[in-house]
């Protein structure tokens, strides 16, 4: 469950929010059980960000850089401490919303949607799955972090209904094609990045510039058809069996805030290439939670079942590489633009981030309150991906993305 703790004075992530009193999408932060209204404060004059006044997304604010970001987060850390006088508290009460009380939106106008392949657990599991009896992961992928364009116009806000896709699928066994809805709907759990100020047409980010470039972390779900995929993906990758839904966060954790959580990269063997290489390590501990209910499950009271715990720390490739590797062509970043993980699978059973990995395939099933069973997602399912980071006494909470399938 999502705790005060979780949205503590060191976290503070940005979202958009309106409410039943003010229906007009504003900028805001999460601060424990509360929300806090950032165009309100600056109409109060209490926070010095005139482009936060009447902005309905936060592009404005990430394309404004990166001293911008840390202006507007100490003067909130101050505004939200101890530290505030009493008619600064008296603001800011006014401007505070209980968290149940908002609806959120997505945080940014998302421009390109690129979606990477970065766990080298999950590669090879799929490898395993989707071309058995083959060298698992293909010649490429320690060299290089694989990626595929997605759709940005279909990136949902968390508790977005995802609708059961209809697309083309031959099993194996089948002589011919059939169109109809997917019988093999799978979650990925991913988290994304998302980018922060723009880079230069034609010139190449370095991996270390990360800090610029990448404005803050959020969960997401990356829901994939694995019939539709499997019938389309040779030769030119992911299409219509990943791009009808994929469901993100609402609250945008800044890469300062995750900070305390940076880890040791994982061995690379070989060495990436030196564009590939960056001074500093990218690597966060971040634990991931996958839940999963069902309509009967709700009906007879039954919490969401956790199906898998999953850790981002692992990752083969990081935001640095990534953001190097999308720009080594001369291609630009917008600020907005978001970037997919890849699922992140650890190599213990039950630690991956996808139920064809769980279920192998629907080989096995997962067991669930009630006696029911399930391989992969049925009409009603509701699917909960969670984040946290935890280290002595830092917490960051990423709170959860969530998303019901309709037929
Ligand atoms: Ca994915």
């Amino acid at each position: 469950m999502i705790e005060p703790a979780d949205y503590g004075l060191d976290n503070l992530p940005f979202g958009i929010i309106s409410d039943g009193r003010n229906e007009r999408p504003r900028p805001a932060v999460a601060f424990e059980n509360g929300v806090v209204d950032l165009d309100a404060l600056v109409r109060a004059g209490l926070l010095d960000a005139e482009l936060l006044r009447g902005a309905t997304t936060l592009n404005a604010f990430l394309a404004a850089g990166l001293e911008t970001w840390r202006a507007v987060r100490a003067r909130l850390r101050h505004l939200l401490s101890v530290a505030a006088n009493a008619r600064e508290r008296e603001l800011v009460a006014k401007a505070t919303l209980p968290r149940e009380a908002v609806t959120m939106h997505l945080p940014v106008t998302i421009g390109d949607y690129v979606d990477f392949y970065s766990s080298i657990e999950h590669a090879t599991n799929l490898g395993r799955i989707l071309r058995p009896n083959t060298e698992p992961l293909l010649p490429n992928y320690r060299h290089i972090p694989i990626g595929y364009h997605g759709r940005s116009g279909t990136v949902v806000v968390s508790g977005t209904p995802v609708r059961r896709p209809h697309g083309q699928r031959k099993p194996p066994d089948a002589d011919a094609p059939t169109f109809g809805p997917s019988t093999l709907l799978d979650v990925e759990v991913e988290m994304g990045w998302i980018a922060g100020a723009a880079s230069t047409y034609g010139e190449p980010v370095p991996a270390d510039a990360v800090r610029e470039h990448v404005f803050g972390y959020v969960l997401l779900n990356d829901w994939s058809a694995r019939d539709i995929q499997a019938w389309e993906y040779q030769p030119l990758g992911p299409f219509l069996g990943k791009s009808f839904a994929t469901s993100i966060s609402p609250w945008i954790v800044t890469l300062d805030a995750l900070e305390p959580f940076r880890s040791a990269e994982p061995e690379r063997e070989p060495e990436p290439l030196p564009y590939l290489r960056s001074r500093e390590s990218w690597a966060y501990d971040i634990q991931l939670e996958l839940l999963l209910q069902t309509p009967r499950m709700r009906e007879h009271a039954h919490p969401p079942l956790t199906i898998s715990r999953t850790n981002l720390r692992g990752m083969y490739w990081t935001a640095a590489q990534q953001l190097a590797h999308v720009t080594s062509n001369g291609a630009s970043i917008r600020p907005g633009d978001l970037f997919g993980t890849g699922t992140i699978s650890g190599g213990e059973p039950g630690t991956q981030g996808s139920l064809i990995e769980l279920t192998w395939r629907g080989a096995n099933t997962l067991a669930l309150p009630g006696g029911e069973t399930r391989t992969f997602l049925e009409d009603g399912d509701t699917v909960i991906v969670r984040g946290r980071a935890v280290r002595g006494a830092a917490r960051v909470g990423f709170g959860e993305v969530v998303g019901t399938i309709v037929g």
